[in-house]
């Protein structure tokens, strides 16, 4: 079975828990605005399922080297978890440090709503920007291909649940996942709020490695992305960031501002 299947099995979970959003919180909604959204999470998942057929060589090549062979047990399917979200977390911070990774990224910011569906706005130009490379590490390890991109897929299942405005505290859970409370404070564009709270499932990572800030009423969340304009349409929310990019490498004098245009901070 091929894992891409994960998200479309979880599909018919996903438009339940959009209804139930829709119906209790239609103020939260755009129609328009959630119709994009699908339609860039279908690009995206077409774009990433090419990527994966053009470069499952390259992860049979890496996996011959592979440092252990590692069974499938529960306890190695839980530790590639847990490691790929630490990894997730790592790839997730350098897409809001490097223009280049920020070029895709920068797509699941830049809708003024946060709903269920804003967790659909993925650009289907994630393999360009080098998304799997930061899974290349569990492969190396020595852990199955099939089960390093389940971990991927789960992980980003999971996420679904963590873009609403209604669900506002969930007590204990705070302290150690990743939740709506945290995630809103990601997608604000509140000068607190900017480059915080980067993780997928665990939220440790952020308070280990400085970058964790606590949702407050003193600071509401206002939602976007600093900088890029509010596209609807799914081609031009996906370009305009590499468009502007481009312009600004071409414009750079000398070869170390090019190269800081591409690479540097967005
Ligand atoms: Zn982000
Ligand atoms: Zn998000």
């Amino acid at each position: 079975m091929k894992v891409e299947i994960i998200l479309l099995l979880l599909s018919p979970i996903f438009l339940i828990c959009i209804a139930w959003e829709y119906r209790s919180h239609r103020e939260n909604y755009s129609i328009k605005d959630s119709v994009s959204s699908t339609l860039l999470a279908l690009l995206h998942q077409g774009s990433d399922l090419l990527a994966f057929t053009l470069l499952s060589p390259l992860f049979l090549y890496l996996y011959q080297w592979r440092l252990f062979d590692i069974e499938l047990t529960f306890i190695t399917v839980f530790l590639a978890f847990v490691l790929q979200d630490f990894l997730y977390y790592w790839f997730h911070r350098a897409s809001h440090n490097i223009h280049w990774m920020w070029a895709a990224h920068v797509v699941h910011h830049s809708s003024p709503k946060m709903n269920l569906t804003t967790a659909f706005r993925q650009s289907f130009m994630y393999p360009l920007a080098g998304m799997w490379v930061f899974w290349m590490p569990l492969i190396f390890i020595g852990f199955p291909i099939e089960l390093t991109f389940l971990v991927v897929a789960l992980n980003l299942a999971f996420q679904f649940f963590v873009h609403t405005q209604v669900i506002k505290n969930l007590g204990w859970v705070e302290y150690l996942f990743n939740t709506p409370s945290h995630h809103r404070v990601h997608h604000s564009v509140a000068d607190q709020h900017i480059d915080k709270n980067f993780a997928g499932v665990l939220i440790i990572w952020d308070k280990l490695f400085g970058t964790f800030e606590a949702e407050s009423e003193l600071i509401p969340c206002k939602y976007g992305a600093v900088g890029h304009p509010y596209q609807l349409n799914p081609i031009k929310a996906t370009w305009w960031q590499w468009g502007y990019m481009i312009a600004k490498c071409g414009k750079a004098r000398g070869f170390t501002s090019k190269l800081k245009a591409l690479f540097g901070y967005p």
